[in-house]
């Protein structure tokens, strides 16, 4: 009897340890059609299941049919959407509810070339930019502003994005997703601190002389009675200086404003360049100031006649001659000479032997009212605009301009000039059109 129990048992045992490895196996088959997203069928399934494992294989069936075909949907969705979006000009970046990155189309590449694999990554580590994060939190609960100029500094430099983001609503079965369209605003925001540089830079220099006139014109009206004959003529020389600078400044930023404006041009003609530095030379040699100065020109004889605007060229070597006079002293030596460089070109030289420019300077001296010792550049009536009107004008000619000089041993400016054009140019009396 107690065998017959034990037989029992045992099979009883036997027939649930079975039944419960068919389960198991079941199980794993059901998680292994799960990841692969198909469905399962009965006879993958051991036979010995009940009847609930036919519910189960029907009911997960068609969920992965359902979830595939959510997923075909979506990334049909998203091939539509970078399909469409490659082609923009704007920069568009979609994320998920979780930041991370959906689509990045080529536009967003190229202003993010170290960005690399994009797609798949969480935001945060894709671009390091805590300005915009705050940008795309604000955007999730709806505070974000339409337009936000966010900077994007790396190892190349800043770049400053107009960026404007919007919640998606129907994309596929995502939920949270956001689109930021991001356009590249770094050249306005450049000009843009051009400009406030220039406004205060002109404000500083408009200053400073306005204000010494305004107080020497108030004392002299004020003790305009009493004031002795000698004070009242070394004010009206102080107040007569000023002016002058005043003048001279408002004269170089015309011609600086005419020369960058897009209308003006070069009034081109076949100029003998040897007559043109003969003219200047003799012009310099009647005026007072360069009096202590040892001026010379040297003319290669091969240099031919070049396609310039002469009285602009004229201005060139008045500015570069006029400041060799300014910053040597008396007795010094100022050298001018042309030669062919090579076949297109011509090479103009204003040469000095006074105390030089520092190397530091030497990369600034062009820029718009660099001066190496301000005080004593303001002093001799310098406006700090004279060598940007050269660059200018140089490069108007489609030239080069560059001052090479050693502390103590003198400074040298060189020009080039192309010749090429000329040689092709109508004989010396016909003027051409502006460039
Ligand atoms: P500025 O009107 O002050 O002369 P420029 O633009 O003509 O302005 O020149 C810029 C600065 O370069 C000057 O302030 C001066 O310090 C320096 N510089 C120009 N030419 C010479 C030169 N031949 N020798 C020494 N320094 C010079």
């Amino acid at each position: 009897m107690l065998l017959l129990a034990l037989i029992l048992v045992g099979a009883a045992l036997i027939v649930v340890v079975r039944r419960l490895q068919a389960h198991r196996q079941a199980v794993a088959a059901l998680r292994d059609a799960l990841v692969a997203r198909r469905a399962l069928l009965r006879e993958d399934l051991p036979g010995s299941l009940g009847p609930c494992w036919d519910e189960l294989c029907g009911t997960a069936g068609e969920l992965v049919a359902e979830v595939n075909r959510l997923d075909r949907q979506h990334s049909g969705q998203l091939a539509q959407l970078e399909a469409t979006l490659g082609a923009l000009q704007e920069a568009v970046l979609l994320i998920d509810a979780h930041n991370y990155v959906l689509l990045a189309n080529p536009a967003f590449h190229a202003i993010f070339p170290k960005a690399g694999r994009i797609l798949g990554e969480r935001l945060e580590l894709a671009l390091h930019s805590d300005a915009f994060l705050r940008h795309v939190a604000a955007v999730r609960e709806g505070k974000g502003r339409p337009r936000e100029e966010i900077e994007f500094v790396d190892s190349r430099g800043s770049t400053w994005l107009e960026v404007t983001g919007s919640p998606v609503a129907a994309l596929g079965g995502e939920r949270g997703a956001l689109l930021f369209v991001l356009h590249d605003i770094t050249r306005q925001k450049r000009l843009e601190n051009v400009r406030k540089d220039f406004v205060a830079n002109v404000s500083h220099e408009l200053r400073t002389p306005l204000a010494v006139i305004k107080g020497y014109v108030e004392t002299l009206v004020d003790s305009h009675d009493t004031m002795p004959l000698a004070d009242r003529d070394k004010f009206l020389k102080t107040i007569q200086r000023h002016a002058d600078r005043l003048n001279s400044l408002l004269e170089d930023l015309l011609v600086l404003s005419r020369l960058e404006s897009a209308q003006h041009g070069l009034a081109r003609e076949r100029v003998d360049l040897g007559r043109l530095l003969h003219d200047a030379l003799e012009d310099f040699r009647a005026r007072p100031e360069s009096a202590g100065h040892r001026l010379s020109l040297s003319v290669d004889e091969a240099v031919p006649p070049i396609l310039a605007d002469p009285l602009k060229l004229g201005q060139v070597v008045d500015n570069l001659v006029v400041n060799a006079l300014k910053y040597t002293p008396a007795g010094s030596r100022i050298a001018i000479s042309a030669r062919i460089r090579d076949a297109d070109t011509v090479e103009l030289a204003v040469r000095d032997d006074g105390p030089g420019i520092p190397e530091s300077d030497l990369p600034h001296i062009f820029e718009r009212f660099y001066r190496v010792e301000k005080g004593r550049a303001r002093e001799k009536g310098g406006t700090g605009l004279g060598l940007s009107i050269v660059k200018h004008i140089v490069q108007l000619h489609g030239g080069k301009v560059w001052a090479e000089s050693k502390p103590g041993a003198g400074t040298t400016f060189f020009l080039t000039l192309p010749i090429s054009a000329a040689k092709k140019a109508a004989p010396a009396s016909s003027a051409t059109p502006a460039s």
